[in-house]
């Protein structure tokens, strides 16, 4: 099997189930003729797509692209039936209670109680809304947020006419508490955005400084987990590590993608406020006593007006079948993704034709080839990663700082300002089993002549 279609079968046996809710009059189904238009298209459809990388299948480690599970595309288009509308209560009038009932069960995982909160579109839209009532909080404030925060922070500050400044990053991945402190001292800081696990490095910023630093300027926090948030329930995080995603509880709002590592389809972001009277923001017309009840409509709670109720029935179903609890069966995921992103490390770090930039914080595995410049090293890491290509190993690449290389004495010389590296993404619940796989196709990459060539400059 490479592409699972049993689903496909249960949802034949599942939709008279949907449609037996409606009792109305029967409609035409579409004509023979329609039938055949829609076979040919449907078939020109799929080569089309052919062209896509093999997205599902553990072998492509390159961006952070998880297959949904098979319950969220089951629910997902079981849903698409009817294609609710979460934006308006009547619109979404199933899919609305779920929504919020998924979102609340996202808000209990990082121990809120209560929270305003909602889906959005991805991750880019939910921090826009964090980003926004950051900015109703505090108009003439700055934003700021480490150098290798999303860059989607700073477009979004522009977009919103917030000041943004980027706060430096240390070469563990982190931001660098010193440049921030020194920062605080200079402008008027409204909200620090702290990224649990960077997009490209999956490193994670050190909550626990921030909240020290907090007490003293007063600077509000927005943690942006969008890849990264669902790691809270990892049981084998570094002690570090866990200890940061341990403070979320006391952050002012965070984002998180059920589209990135939650199994959900793309269209799956999600924003939460630990105070509810955020929703005095988002005010319109209605007063605002209208907010501090507990029926909040979401199209009233959240900036894009029409929104698919198929997500939040994705999710719902997901977090049925999984629900995110520490040492339940999708915090075993995680868990997995961690070992094997680890399990690559390690096998790096044991042949010293590789240069390895950190050990894995999360699940992204960053790492170079050797050589005598660090020009040479990035034209064959360029190489490497298309030569893998045609191993069907699929990686992705990542500029990295050279100013930010650790200190080697057989390390390249420095030439160029950044060295470019492969980075591998292991979120495949499969990618632990595969690793052995992963490893054969990346030592036979390595055989290749143009890549052997690289090397033998050292
Ligand atoms: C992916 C990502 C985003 C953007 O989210 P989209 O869902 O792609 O819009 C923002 N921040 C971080 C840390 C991310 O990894």
């Amino acid at each position: 099997m490479l592409l699972e279609q049993r689903t496909l079968a249960l949802l034949q046996k599942i939709l008279p189930e949907l449609e037996a809710g409606f009792d109305l009059p029967a409609l035409a189904p579409p004509s023979e003729s329609d039938y055949r238009k829609l076979e040919e298209i449907l078939g020109e459809v799929a080569v089309s797509l052919r062209g896509n990388y093999p997205y599902f299948h553990p072998l492509y480690a390159g961006q952070m692209q998880k297959p949904p599970h098979p319950v969220a595309r089951a629910a997902y288009m079981l849903a698409m039936w009817l294609n609710p509308n979460n934006h308006a209560f009547d619109g979404g009038k199933a899919s609305s209670p779920m929504e919020k009932e998924a979102v609340a069960g996202i808000a209990r995982m990082f121990g809120w109680e209560t929270h305003l909160g909602h889906l959005t579109g991805g991750g880019t839209m939910a921090n826009l809304e964090a980003l926004w009532v950051a900015g109703k909080e505090h108009p003439d404030k700055w934003i700021v947020g480490s150098e290798l925060a999303h860059y989607t922070h700073e477009r979004i500050s522009e977009v919103l006419k917030l000041k943004f400044k980027k706060i430096k990053a240390l070469p563990n991945g982190k931001m660098d508490i010193a440049d921030l402190e020194r920062t605080l001292m200079e402008i008027p800081v409204g909200t620090v955005v702290a990224t649990m696990g960077t997009t490209g490095l999956g490193t994670v910023d050190p909550l626990k400084d921030l909240l020290d630093l907090q007490q003293k300027y007063g600077f509000r926090i927005h943690a942006d987990g969008a890849y990264g948030g669902y790691y809270i329930l990892a049981g084998n995080l570094n002690g570090d590590t866990a200890e940061q995603f341990g403070l979320l509880e006391q952050v002012d709002s965070i984002v998180i993608d059920p589209h990135k590592h939650g199994l959900q389809p793309y269209g799956c972001g999600c924003v939460l406020f630990r105070d509810r009277e955020a929703a005095k923001w988002y005010l319109h017309d209605s007063p605002y006593t209208y907010y501090s009840s507990d029926e909040i409509h979401l199209g009233e709670i959240s900036l894009e007006c029409s929104r698919a109720g198929a997500s939040a029935v994705g999710l719902w179903a997901t977090m049925r079948m999984l629900p995110p609890v520490p040492g339940g069966e999708f915090a075993g995921i995680l868990a997995d993704c961690r070992k094997a992103a680890l399990e690559l490390y390690a096998r790096l770090r044991s042949d010293d034709r590789w240069i390895t930039i950190m050990p894995p914080e999360l699940d992204i595995v960053v790492w170079t080839l050797k050589g005598p410049d660090t020009r040479t090293v990035s034209e064959s890491a360029r190489s490497f990663f298309k030569l893998a290509e045609a191993n069907q190993l699929y990686l992705s690449l990542f500029q990295y700082p050279t100013s930010k290389l650790p200190p080697s004495p057989d390390g390249p010389i420095v030439n160029t300002e950044y060295i470019t590296c492969l980075r591998a993404c292991l979120m495949k619940p499969e990618h632990l089993s595969w690793i052995d796989e992963l490893w054969e196709r990346i030592m036979r990459t390595m055989d290749h002549p143009d890549v052997k060539k690289s090397l033998t400059h050292v």
